[in-house]
Formats: structure tokens, sequence, C-alpha cells
């Protein structure tokens, strides 16, 4: 087939992105273990870090803000070995999760797998926020600027999304 008229693909990159979410306990900390762990996964490399962004509750405003920010593994482990090896990581860290969409100690979530589209009961890949969140958009772009998702550039999405008080913060994750 002509290159020309070979489909869009979904997504145009090879690499896995994890975006990660925290408002309790000390959610920079929350996130810098999670990147630990995740770079400490057999058969798995953190390969790039965004900075940490904080942003707004989506859903109850009753609670702290949080901190979001995500990372690029390259990594041989399965689609649902990672999501399993991710719960583990938010089990460890003693996530709480009292109510949908209320306070967690940490949240992981798995956005990218290369280009592949995954429709299972527990894991859909893109994930479902991934192009309406700014605060997934805005880390994913810095370390991926040129990626696209369902065929748009992530500038489009970004421009489109609610940025709703986004903010980076000078403080990146610490080397791992
Ligand atoms: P939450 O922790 O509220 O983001 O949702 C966790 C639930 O979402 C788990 O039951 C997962 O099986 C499910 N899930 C579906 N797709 C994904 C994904 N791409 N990343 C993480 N969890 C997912």
């Amino acid at each position: 087939m002509h290159p020309k008229s070979a489909p869009l693909p979904a997504v145009t990159d090879d690499r896995i992105y994890i975006g990660l979410g925290s408002n309790l306990d000390d959610p920079m900390l929350q996130i810098q273990t999670a990147v630990t762990a995740l770079q400490a996964l057999p058969h798995t490399h953190v390969t790039a870090c965004s900075s940490l962004w904080v942003s707004k509750p989506m859903g109850p405003s009753d609670q702290p803000d949080y901190v979001n920010a995500v990372v690029a593994l390259s990594s041989a482990l399965a689609p649902l070995a990672l999501l399993a090896a991710c719960q583990a990581i938010e089990q460890a860290q003693r996530r709480i999760r009292t109510r949908h969409w209320g306070p967690r100690t940490i949240d992981l979530d798995v956005l990218l797998f290369g280009g592949e589209q995954i429709h299972l009961p527990t894991l859909i890949v893109p994930h479902p926020g991934i192009t309406e969140r700014g605060f997934v958009l805005a880390p994913l772009h810095q370390i991926a600027p040129d990626i696209c998702i369902a065929g748009k550039s992530i500038n489009h999405w970004l421009e489109k999304c609610d940025r709703n008080g986004l903010q980076a913060l000078d403080q990146p994750i610490l080397a791992l």
C-alpha cells in the first residue's frame, strides 16, 4: 500500500506512558516513590520523566490539589502484567480511596502502550481520559511533543482541553 493511503496510526510512538497523580501524604514524595518502583520493575526502564504539575481536583473540590506527572517506559512486560504491577505499586503505597474521584495517595494509569489499542474489561488503552485531561496532556507533551493520539497531534488536544489552574512546578522528578 502506498504510504500516503495508509490509515493514520492511532498513536505515533512505541513507548509506554504512565500517568501518575497524588493528593495525600506528601504527593511529591508519593510520585517519586512510584517512579522509583516503576524503574525497579523487571525488564523495564524509565526513559523520560515530565516535570511535576499541580492541578485542581477533578470531581469533588473539597480535597487537596493534585500533583501529577507522566513518565515514559520501555518494558518487556505485557500490558496486563504492567497494569498489575502499577496496581501493586498503588497498594504498596497504601492507596486509600474512599469515593469515586476522591483523594488518593497514588494513582497510576497506563496512558499509552506503544501503538496498541486494548479493550479489555480491566484495561482500556489509550486511556479513555487522555485526550481531555490537561493534567495528563501537559506533562505528556513535555516528554513526547511530537506524539499523535487518535490521529491528531498532542498540540491539538492540548489546545482543546481545560487546563483548570494547571501549573508546572520548578521541581523535576529526582534523577533515578
Ligand atoms: P482508577 O484507579 O480510578 O483510575 O481506575 C482503576 C480501574 O480502571 C481498575 O479497575 C483498572 O482495571 C481500570 N482501568 C482500565 N483501563 C485502565 C488504564 N489504562 N490504566 C489504569 N487502569 C485502568
